[in-house]
C-alpha cells in the first residue's frame, strides 16, 4: 500500500514530504512531486508533512484523484 501525491501538489511542489522520507522514494517530476510505489515503506510521514494534504495511501486517494495512482506508477516505468 504505497502513498500517492495528487492533484494538490500540482504548482505547489512545496517539497516537505522529500524532507521527511526516511528512504528518499519521492522524486521530483515537473509538475509534481512523485512517490516511487514500490520503494515506499508506509510510513506516513509525508502524509502529515503536507501543508496542502496532496498525499494518500493508495487505498485511501479520493475518488476524483484516482488517476494519481497510476501517474505516480507510470512516472517511474521508463526509469
Ligand atoms: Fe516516504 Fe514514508 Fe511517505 Fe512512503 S509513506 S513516501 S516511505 S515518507
Amino acid at each position: 500500500m504505497p502513498f500517492v501525491i495528487a492533484e494538490p501538489c500540482i504548482g505547489v511542489k512545496d517539497k516537505s514530504c522529500v524532507e521527511v522520507c526516511p528512504v528518499n522514494c519521492i522524486y521530483e517530476g515537473e509538475d509534481q512531486y512523485y512517490i516511487h510505489p514500490d520503494e515506499c515503506i508506509d510510513c506516513q510521514a509525508c502524509e502529515a508533512a503536507c501543508p496542502v494534504q496532496a498525499i494518500f495511501p493508495d487505498n485511501g486517494v479520493p475518488e476524483k484523484w484516482k488517476n494519481y495512482i497510476d501517474k505516480n506508477r507510470e512516472h517511474f516505468d521508463n526509469k
